[in-house]
């Protein structure tokens, strides 16, 4: 799936969920039977097992909550963390956990004839959701990490104080003016849309969250998820050299991880000062 698809996919989902404001009040609700239930077990009122069946109601309730706001929310992809990424990830695999385990409770008690059948029902249109859920979580993980890659091929170019660095072979660096502007972006996405039909598929436009994560200045940049030889790639090239606007066309491979083709637009990436502890742990 691609960064367009996601976004589409994203967008109905929203649509079909629109329950994101009643999750804060399920999260209180499940939280205050909690406290109640804690009050009651200490004094042998209800059972531990009672208790520890509120806890994951609320554990529940709280990954719902999760992937509403960072998976079918409005969110971008490219506003999501690292950290974020994973969470979508553990929220909806536990999701899916927690209702297979209580299936398998439940089809015990099935074939034991202590249940009837129609009580499964129920459980297992819970449990696809929850699967669906658990798939969508992956594509959106999927299509970060594309992007960080994108952003990790980039950190390789780097505007640097010292002498222009020679690129390697696998990355084209255009200097023209030097300069990248609104104006040019707006040009350029009009022209591009005329061209082939359909939007410039911008995959980070200006900073992003990621690119501040990662210590990157990207203000004033812009990705666009084309590869460089493809032929949308070619016209955007040819385009920005028209304009002599700077970009950077990467084609390169990061070994071990998935390519991540694509034309940086502006001049190369500057560095966070802040954020330079920070880069010396997650990277290369
Ligand atoms: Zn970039």
């Amino acid at each position: 799936m691609n960064v367009r698809q996601s976004f589409f996919l994203s967008g109905i989902l929203a649509t079909a969920l629109r329950l994101a404001a009643a999750e804060s009040f399920a999260i209180e609700k499940a939280r205050q039977e909690v406290e109640r239930l804690k009050e009651l077990a200490a004094i042998g009122a209800v059972s531990r097992a009672r208790l520890e069946q509120a806890r994951e109601k609320l554990a529940d309730a709280r990954d719902e909550e999760t992937l509403h706001r960072l998976v079918y929310g409005n969110i971008g992809v490219e506003s999501l963390s690292e950290q974020q990424a994973r969470e979508i990830i553990d929220a909806a695999s536990r999701r899916v956990e927690r209702t297979a385990r209580l299936y398998q409770v439940q089809a015990a008690l099935v074939d034991q004839g202590v249940l009837p059948r129609a009580q499964l029902q129920d459980l297992e249109q819970q449990l696809a959701d929850r699967r669906l859920g658990l798939q969508l979580a992956e594509n959106r993980a999927r299509t970060f990490t594309e992007l960080l890659n994108m952003v990790r091929v980039e950190e390789q170019f780097l505007a640097s104080p010292e002498a222009d660095i020679e690129p390697p072979p696998l990355v084209e660096k255009f200097g023209g003016s030097g300069v990248f502007k609104p104006e040019h972006l707006r040009f350029v996405e009009a022209a591009f849309e005329k061209q082939f039909g359909h939007p410039l598929p911008v995959s980070a436009r200006g900073q992003s969250a990621l690119h501040t994560s990662l210590g990157f200045d990207h203000a004033g940049r812009v990705d666009v998820g084309v590869n460089p030889d493809d032929p949308e790639g070619q016209w955007l090239r040819q385009q920005l050299q028209s304009l002599r606007v700077p970009y950077i066309a990467l084609r390169a491979m990061i070994p071990g991880q998935s390519t991540a083709p694509h034309i940086h637009i502006g001049p190369p990436s500057l560095r966070l000062r802040s954020a330079d502890q920070q880069l010396s742990g997650g990277l290369n």
